[in-house]
């Protein structure tokens, strides 16, 4: 049996998932899981890699569903419940799904298939009684799950990973990050990317804890129910701290005084799925007593890197390798680096996925000859923790000769009054190449030359942003990530 589910009848009566006041045990996902294994099976012995689509909110059937299409033998493929229908139709036709099951809430976005004589469309409402059958002997080798990556750099890929992938991604971090069961954390990532599914959502469950799911983020919703005092680990994107900054920012002092006064007693505040700028760390220590735990991860490899949970949390570093995953830092021929010299991040180990789905020459490609996977991200050594630099695609920007990492210039500006917040992209030049371009978000009318001024005293002045435009907000995609190709757009 898969070790996720065996793990659960260790502890069968502990509180799995709690959702508007109602909890559910671990025997109740045991249960519904194998009623929904049962009822997808209908008659069949093993779903055989039959990949299932499933829209469903975050929330105790989500999981349920997520187990029973692996109970049952099939794949499963999680729908963004946010996307509008042509994202959808991409990944129920680049999977080729058999089976979808939606949500009554979702059924009428997805009405274009309840007539599609090859497809099986399930309400949520459909998962009644069925009789007692027994379900299939699943082996760890075989295909669990297809995530589709974030799309920052081009079109989402799928990712196709085996139960063996999940297993080493959960138990690293389980490890790494000393979940218990005593643990409580509140789930308020999308379930269709690794954070929200394996970080927070498979780490908790394969420990038996508690995970706590929020109907709608915003963050006064966040901290009423960290004053509650329940939750002790909590995992976000930096945007989303951002967010809970400006928040808390607005609060009365004898509010804020109580929120971080809960704060404290918590064991594990987690960032990442992007860089998390300095200042947003050390802003969210003085309101929290916590320094943000910073990782690196990705769809394919779930996460590689990661600061140490006892020890220093260095800001604007990721960390070391985790236990059981290989890293190596390589130059352009696929040739290792002293890891003090920037290169190309390349992982090895159990948690590297199978294959981007239905494409052959994308996963060949995404490989070096002697199986490193290639990352495509930036990153050195520096002081034993690896600093990512930025992607090779879009962050690394050449300019006259020069190769210039976005994220650093970011970072200096960050620090000049009056941004709020900002990126920078490479913007095609003649004469240069690619020119340093920065998106500027302003709290306050800013004059470039002074900006420049300011920035060539803290850095060469190669560096300095040659284009500035000033926006409202930046482009970004659903896990709150910059989408730098379409910024390059405004330019
Ligand atoms: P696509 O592959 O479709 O362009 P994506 O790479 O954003 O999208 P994900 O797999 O969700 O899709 O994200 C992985 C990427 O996120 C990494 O390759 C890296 O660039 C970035 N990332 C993750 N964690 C961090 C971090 N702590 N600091 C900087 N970047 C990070
Ligand atoms: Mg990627």
């Amino acid at each position: 049996m898969l070790q996720l589910i065996q793990n659960a009848h260790s502890f069968p009566e502990k509180t799995a998932v709690v959702e508007e006041n109602h909890h559910h045990t671990y025997q109740d996902l045991l249960d519904r899981s194998a009623l929904i294994a049962r009822s997808l099976l209908a008659g069949k012995k093993d779903l055989d890699q039959e990949r299932v689509a499933f829209m469903v909110a975050p929330s105790f059937d989500y999981l349920a569903i997520q187990w029973g299409i692996w109970r049952a033998g099939g794949i499963a493929v999680p729908l963004c419940i946010t996307y509008p229908f042509p994202s959808l139709q991409y990944v129920i036709e680049d999977t080729q799904a058999s089976i979808i099951i939606a949500s009554p809430e979702f059924e009428e976005i997805l009405s274009p298939y309840t007539g599609n004589p090859n497809i099986k469309f399930i309400s949520l409402a459909e998962f009644q009684h069925v009789k007692e059958s027994p379900l299939p002997d699943i082996e760890r080798e075989r295909g669990a799950m297809i995530l589709y990556t974030s799309g920052t750099t081009s079109l989402p890929k799928g990712v196709l990973t085996t139960h063996a992938n999940i297993e080493a991604q959960i138990s690293t971090l389980v490890d790494a990050w000393q979940w218990t069961c005593g643990d409580y954390t509140l789930s308020i990532l999308p379930l269709h990317h690794v954070h929200g599914i394996i970080n927070v959502n498979s780490c908790a469950l394969w420990s038996g804890a508690t995970v706590e799911f929020l109907a709608h983020f915003d963050a006064k919703a966040v901290f009423d129910i960290f004053i509650v005092g329940k939750v002790n680990v909590f995992m976000a994107v930096p945007t989303i701290y951002f967010k809970l900054i400006a928040y808390y920012d607005s609060l009365p002092r004898s509010e804020q005084f109580e929120l971080n006064e809960r704060m404290k007693t918590f064991r594990l505040m987690v960032s990442g799925s992007a860089a998390l700028p300095v200042s947003v760390m050390q802003k969210w220590h003085q309101i929290s007593g916590h320094y943000l735990l910073e990782r690196y991860g990705m769809t394919e490899i779930g996460m590689a890197i990661s600061n140490p949970y006892a020890g220093e949390r260095r800001a604007g570093h990721i960390g070391q390798a985790l236990k059981g995953v290989q890293i190596r830092i390589c130059n352009e021929e696929d040739q290792p680096l002293p890891l003090d010299h920037a290169g190309e991040i390349q992982v090895k180990g159990p948690n590297v996925f199978k294959e981007y789905w239905g494409k052959k020459e994308a996963t060949q490609k995404a490989f070096t000859k002697d199986g490193w996977f290639k990352t495509g991200d930036i990153a050195v050594m520096e002081d034993g923790y690896f600093k990512i630099l930025g992607r090779d695609s879009v962050d690394i920007i050449k300019s006259g000769g020069y190769k210039i990492s976005a994220l650093e210039i970011e970072e200096v500006l960050r620090k000049y009054p009056g941004i709020k917040d900002c990126s920078v992209v490479g913007v095609p030049n003649e004469e240069w190449g690619e020119i340093v371009g920065a998106a500027i978000i302003a709290e306050a009318t800013l004059e470039e030359k002074r900006i420049n001024n300011w920035i060539r005293e803290r850095m060469p002045s190669y560096k300095t942003p040659r284009k500035y435009i000033f926006l409202e907000d930046l482009p970004r995609n659903t896990m709150g990530k910059v989408t730098k190709n379409e910024l390059k757009k405004l330019f």
